[in-house]
């Protein structure tokens, strides 16, 4: 998949802060392991720094947030570049749904730490292929809207034309009768 269809996922930064480390190992474990083809990251930093790339990237992009804490700076951010959050993500709501992963240490996490990163990303990750599916319908719904017009626009080619005779009946025209097998005539008294 180009990289322009794929989803944006933006960890914060969160340096110095266990939920911050959570999140970027979560992005991390996404888009190098559980989705590689369908998600790429783009660091809230390059974001803040204003880098073009990165605000390219988001700007108009469906973009997955994960946020270490309520200060929610890569959604802000996110917004602020022109995207659009698909869903954000906050760890302190995913360790609420995982309790046993108890997350600590900063530069390095525990196992607890790295088992809720996981947890988070499998989450992301089913976001993701709903997301996915989403379009697909969508671009479904629309190929059969088009045939669906191609359809009534050859039956109304196929329809023969009419024409008002002299004594006011309508009659299909002399070059319908050569395609039509059997011209019915109107009467229009
Ligand atoms: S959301 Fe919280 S943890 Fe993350 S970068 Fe902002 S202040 Fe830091």
């Amino acid at each position: 998949m180009s990289d322009e269809k794929k989803v944006v996922i933006v960890p914060c930064s969160g340096i110095g802060k266990t939920y911050g480390t959570v999140s970027r190992e979560a992005a991390y474990d996404v888009v190098e392991d559980l989705r590689p083809d369908e998600a790429r990251l783009v660091p809230l930093s390059m974001l803040v720094l204003g880098d073009e790339g990165a605000r390219a990237a988001v700007d108009g992009s469906q973009a997955i947030t994960i946020d270490g804490c309520k200060l929610a700076c890569a959604t802000k951010m996110v917004r602020d570049s022109g995207g659009t959050i698909a869903r954000d993500y906050a760890v302190l709501d995913a360790y609420r749904r995982h309790k046993a992963f108890k997350p600590a240490g900063i530069a390095e996490l525990n196992e607890g730490g790295l088992q809720l990163a996981h947890a988070l990303a499998e989450e992301i990750a089913a976001e993701i292929d709903k997301m996915k599916e989403e379009e697909s319908t969508d671009d479904t719904d629309d190929t059969d809207l088009r045939q669906e017009e191609a359809t009534f626009l050859k039956s109304k080619t196929d329809l023969p034309q009419y024409q008002q005779t002299t004594t006011g009946k309508i009659l299909p025209s002399v070059q319908s009768v050569k395609s039509v097998d059997s011209p019915t005539e109107v009467d229009h008294a």
